[in-house]
């Protein structure tokens, strides 16, 4: 069967390494990546339920346990209709590298099924997940494998998923992370992808600018509207920032007289994805809604770009076109956010030597914060404790920094950058990810 994302997954990380010195240092390198590219186990089965009407529905579900040299098998599960084993695989593979890069021991793999949540009840959802759950207990542990969410699965799932584990093992174990804050779940695991995507991004613009630059004043694109877009955008109003824009499947909310979202604004948004409504409630007379597009050819001049939607969500026509609007800095809140031609128009102006360099950072890099705190979360679930906000908080800011100079100075040790070019982040991010792996294999 063809698995077109997952063949772009493999291939953007396969080029990345062969046009730097890692096979030519560790030639034993090559055999590693041939064993990386093949999932450890694919577990696959058949979810029946019972909808509000009492008929039987059907769903194919999945996990991947792809690689668990570092740790246990670690990484979302996502529900949605598009899901199938080429997505999963694409998503666990990114995973197993994202994990390497937050300095944690864990190791990849990535899961779901596909359940289209959309137009369904509370207690269809809970009849869902419970079914899920009674598979997928089979196959995961503590120590084993660790699920958390990730597109259309957050903590009401999660809590639904929790609870039918501890039923059927009569025992209370980390198994899952994203949990609520009553029954083992860590502070700041909500906020932590959009806030460490946020962190990761300062890092850049204070590097770039060397020191002089932050957030602060700054136009940001923002896509998306669920838990990473909307803890993205408040981390971004916190900095000083200006948020001109948010989207759902449907299209896309601007701002428009250069005023930008408000932290009420957000909540609002988080009250009608919650009961899964599109953004057109807030149209009005500060915001405009774009019905079918993405934000990127809409927002007009902008300073920083954060896919954190879904994957693809950047075509090589709207790199190009926020390229023109003068963007600078563009990281991915989503897996794979932008297509490879897209990453290809934003590396070559990395290049650029006339001050208006583009500096590009893959997702595996800049959103590895949200496992990051699932990580932190497991720590203080076998410790039995609870660490503070400012604990965990401090921790994710800590790790995202570490991951940024990681992907650096990978990247200026394995791929000498021109004179005046930023080194590649994504190759830095794909060598520092890799080697990790590939040495503990
Ligand atoms: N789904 C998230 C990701 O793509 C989080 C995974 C986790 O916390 O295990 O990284």
């Amino acid at each position: 069967m063809a698995e077109p994302e997952f063949e772009q997954a493999y291939k953007e990380l396969v080029s990345t390494l062969e046009s730097s010195t890692l096979f030519e240092k560790n030639p034993e390198y090559k055999k590693a990546l041939e064993v990386v590219s093949i999932p450890e186990r694919v577990i696959q089965f058949r979810v029946v339920w019972e909808d509000d009407s009492g008929k039987c529905q059907v769903n194919k579900g999945y996990r991947v346990q792809f690689n668990s040299a570092l740790g246990p098998y670690k990484g979302g599960l996502r529900l949605h209709p598009t899901v199938n084993l080429s997505i999963l695989k694409f998503l666990g593979f990114e995973q197993i590298f994202k994990n390497a890069l937050t300095g944690l021991n864990m190791g990849g793999g990535k899961g779901g099924a596909d359940f289209d949540p959309k137009g369904r009840s509370d207690n269809e959802i809970r009849k869902f997940c419970v079914a899920f759950m009674t598979e997928l207990s089979k196959h995961i542990g503590a120590d084993t494998d660790v699920p958390a969410g990730d597109i259309n699965v957050g903590g009401r799932e999660i809590g639904y998923m929790f609870g039918q584990y501890r039923r059927l093992r009569n025992q209370w174990e980390g198994v899952l992370t994203g949990k609520g804050l009553n029954w083992g779940g860590s502070l700041i695991r909500p906020e932590a992808t959009g806030y460490g995507l946020v962190y990761y991004v300062e890092h850049m613009i204070n590097y770039a600018s060397g020191g002089k630059e932050s957030f602060s004043g700054k136009k940001v694109a923002i896509s998306g509207s669920g838990n990473v877009a909307q803890y993205a955008a408040l981390k971004v109003i916190e900095l000083g920032g200006t948020v001109v824009s948010l989207s759902d499947s449907k299209g896309s909310l601007i701002a428009t007289e250069g005023k930008g979202f408000t932290p009420e604004d957000i909540s609002k948004i988080a009250a009608l994805k919650l009961k899964r409504e599109a953004l057109t409630a807030l149209e009005g007379h500060s915001y405009n809604y774009i019905e079918g597009a993405r934000p990127w050819k809409h927002v007009g001049n902008v300073d920083v770009a954060l896919p954190s939607a879904t994957q693809n969500e950047v075509s090589q026509d709207e790199a190009e076109a926020l390229i023109a609007a003068g963007c600078k800095f563009i990281a991915e809140g989503s897996n794979m956010g932008c297509t490879q031609e897209a990453i290809d128009s934003f590396e070559a102006h990395r290049k650029s030597n006339q001050g208006n360099a583009i500096w590009y950072a893959p997702g595996k890099a800049a959103n590895a914060g949200g496992v990051a705190v699932s990580g932190l979360e497991m720590a203080q679930n076998s410790q039995r404790l609870s660490w503070t906000t400012e604990e965990v908080d401090a921790k994710l800011a800590g790790i995202m920094k570490d991951c940024f100079e990681n992907c650096l100075q990978t990247a200026k040790e394995y791929i000498t950058p021109a004179e005046g070019e930023f080194p590649s982040l994504v190759a830095g991010a794909n060598v520092a990810g890799f080697k990790k792996v590939a040495a503990a294999m």
